[in-house]
């Protein structure tokens, strides 16, 4: 599943190549269960000018020059690209007619994705916004270490908690609890002020490297313009199962921690 680094590379790719671009027709090869019907989906959108692309979380907004917001949720196989005009495939969900003859396309294989639309004023009310905490990158690591100071929970679940922590899946989990010498099962409240302190710090370092090398390529995600990010070169401990740790050649462990496998270092990552 894109995380917030794959997500935050694909809105700002849309935002560059979409603002000004206006919606003259749409089609719907056939929307995911979890979508916004048609029938009330596309009169909304019919017409509509692109004015921004954005990132919240994991899901990807555009904002329309009348207040429109339509918002898109990935998930596991979504992808949202804009690129020259083609006949529909069949992973295609909607796909949007632009002014210029190109076209943004919506496609899921493994249809766990949506596309919804909040009319003007509407969209601070959607229930997924209201529960969603901070953005890691738009908020001090000592207001985000604030979080999980009295939770008894375990730090790795904690983090992939959408309502603790904004963005944060699997792959980053894992990575900034390398970095900062955290075991994946350490409690909240068991974690030192200064180790929580370094945790976020380098969660946040972690995100921003991802941006800068335009996102992970785990699986077959790719960005906005079909290109994959080259960041699973930098991986520590994502994906690297019974190899060694780069910094002290122990062989990595896994666990089960959350529902969600973790990869770390025993001897990097000590229980505390
Ligand atoms: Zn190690």
């Amino acid at each position: 599943m894109p995380e917030l680094p794959e997500v935050e590379v694909i809105a700002r790719g849309l935002h560059g190549t979409l603002v000004g671009r206006s919606i003259q027709s749409v089609e719907v090869p056939g929307l995911t269960r979890l979508s916004e019907p048609a029938d009330t989906l596309v009169p909304r959108i019919m017409g509509c000018t692109v004015k921004r692309v954005y990132r919240r979380a994991k899901v990807l907004l555009i904002e329309m020059d009348d207040g429109l917001s339509v918002v898109f949720h990935l998930k596991m196989t979504g992808r949202v690209v804009h690129a020259v005009k083609r006949t529909a495939n069949k992973h295609d969900r909607i796909m949007f007619n632009l002014d210029d003859g190109s076209q943004l396309i919506f496609s899921d294989m493994r249809k766990f994705g949506y596309i919804r639309s909040f009319a003007p004023g509407e969209l601070d009310t959607w229930d997924f916004l209201q529960r969603v905490g901070p953005e890691p990158l738009e908020t001090g690591a000592a207001e985000l270490a604030d979080l999980v100071r009295d939770r008894k929970s375990v730090i790795k679940g904690l983090l992939l908690n959408q309502s603790v922590v904004a963005g944060v899946g699997n792959i980053y989990a894992d990575e900034s609890l390398f970095r900062a010498g955290v075991h994946p099962e350490t409690r909240g409240n068991r974690l030192s002020r200064a180790r929580a302190l370094k945790l976020f710090t380098e969660l946040q370092s972690v995100l921003g490297q991802a941006i800068a090398e335009n996102g992970s390529s785990i699986r077959d995600y790719v960005n906005a313009d079909g290109d994959a990010g080259s960041f699973q070169n930098s991986f520590n401990v994502y994906g690297r199962k019974g190899q060694q740790c780069l910094t002290c050649k122990t062989m990595l462990k896994t666990s089960k921690v959350a529902g969600r496998t973790s990869v770390f270092c025993p001897k990097c990552q000590p229980k505390q």
